[in-house]
């Protein structure tokens, strides 16, 4: 199976990718997360993407594209927070997803549950107006994906517990899994 897993700040993508990886025995590549380990090895990779985290942006296509290439095996992943803009769908292309899940969430519920983990986790960039930056990029950039990808799209309701989300995203996939 190979997945992604996209959606709004906040909607759970990191939760449920790693319930999702652990079900169905899937490499997860969490594109976010391996950025932040790069912006803590201090290097000067990690300088320049620290920059951008730290504004709320996107980091730049050419690292971020790099990454997920060399991070990706040919089969069974989930990759997650990946593509977020239409640069990133052309990379995309070449991963040849079967399914792209999509984890909604109000954006009022993305406020309440970013300003939590602000305090919890102290992301760089989970700070409120780097926050505000994001749900913009979001808004800009996520029609396009979304269009794009309309006959792969699982669309999950995020505004539920984890064990939930899980279930909904679970009885999806083991419909293609039946299917293969
Ligand atoms: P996430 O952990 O998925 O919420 O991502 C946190 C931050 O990492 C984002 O706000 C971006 O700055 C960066 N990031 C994550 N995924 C991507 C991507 N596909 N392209 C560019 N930047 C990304």
């Amino acid at each position: 199976m190979k997945l992604a897993i996209i959606g709004i700040p906040g909607s759970g993508k990191g939760t449920q990718a790693k319930l999702i990886a652990k079900e169905f025995k899937l490499k997860r590549i969490a594109v976010g997360k391996i950025l932040r380990n790069e912006i803590k090895t201090n290097s000067r990779k990690g300088k320049i993407l620290e920059k951008y985290m730290n504004k709320g942006l996107l980091a730049p296509n050419k690292i971020v594209n790099k990454l997920v290439l060399k991070n990706t095996p040919k089969d069974n992943f989930i990759i997650d927070g990946f593509p977020r803009d239409k640069r990133q769908l052309k990379i995309a292309k070449k991963l040849n997803l079967d399914k792209v899940i999509l984890l909604t969430l109000p954006k009022k519920e993305v406020r309440k549950r970013i300003n939590k983990r602000k305090k919890l986790q102290g992301r760089i960039d989970d700070k409120k107006q780097t926050l505000e930056t994001r749900l913009k990029l979001y808004d800009k950039n996520f029609p396009k994906i979304i269009k794009h990808f309309k006959n792969k799209l699982i669309k999950i309701n995020g505004n539920q517990t984890i064990k939930k989300v899980f279930k909904d995203i679970k009885k999806e996939l083991e419909k293609i899994k039946c299917k293969s």
